[in-house]
């Protein structure tokens, strides 16, 4: 089973598609960690990268249908995946249609205003990306990661200043995936306003 987690950026998508990932043992593929990954260890794809998802914007397609085209390619992805964070363009969800048949797509939304609350309470652990959140998801200690005990910091990009053009792009280059998603019968809308337990059991309903 494939599944693609859809919606704004702050309504869920990581904290849901991690746990679903735990409880059907299948990898969560997050291009926005694995960008992470290559931003932190100075790579060239990171170098390349980093203005983009410092500024708000999306990186090209052909370098991120590159990284997942890679990384689906590998044997822990035969049962299923959990995708997070990709396809965010159109362009990109054709070119997945090629690679691996997509069996569910969850659509979690939410108002502009819980996104916002979401996005600037987020903190994400430097070393595992746990991420946490100040008031809804706090770490038992202020600061450090209760999984690995990694250093939790608020990413450049969740910052007031680059929220707003993250919507802005979401709703012009990935929100057209809902219809195109639709249109294929696969798509589920869930209201990922609801807490953490809430919106992992509608989806637990929906796949199991
Ligand atoms: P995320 O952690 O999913 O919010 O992603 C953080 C940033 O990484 C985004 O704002 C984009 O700059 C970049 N990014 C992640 N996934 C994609 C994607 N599928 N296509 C293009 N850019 C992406």
């Amino acid at each position: 089973m494939n599944v693609i987690l859809l919606g704004p950026p702050g309504v869920g998508k990581g904290t849901i598609a991690a746990k679903l990932a735990g409880h059907f043992n299948y990898p969560q593929i997050s291009t926005g960690d694995m960008l992470r990954e290559a931003v932190k260890s100075k790579t060239k794809l990171g170098m390349d990268a980093k203005s983009c998802m410092d500024k708000g914007m999306l990186v090209p397609d052909s370098v991120v249908i590159g990284i997942v085209e890679e990384r689906l390619k590998k044997p822990d992805c035969r049962k299923g995946v959990f995708l997070d964070g990709f396809p965010r363009t159109i362009a990109q969800a054709e070119a997945l249609a090629k690679i691996i048949r997509i069996d569910k797509v969850i659509n979690l939304q939410a108002d502009d205003s819980v996104i916002i609350e979401r996005l600037s309470g987020r903190r994400t652990c430097r070393k595992c990306m746990a991420i946490y959140h100040l008031v809804n998801i706090p770490p038992k200690k202020q600061g450090v990661c209760d999984k690995c005990k990694g250093e939790l910091y608020q990413r450049v990009d969740d910052k007031q200043e680059t929220i707003k053009k993250r919507l802005d792009t979401y709703r012009k280059q990935t929100e057209p995936l809902i219809g195109y998603y639709r249109k294929k019968k696969i798509l589920v809308d869930i209201d990922g306003s609801m807490d953490v337990e809430g919106v992992l059991s509608a989806a637990l309903n929906v796949l199991e």
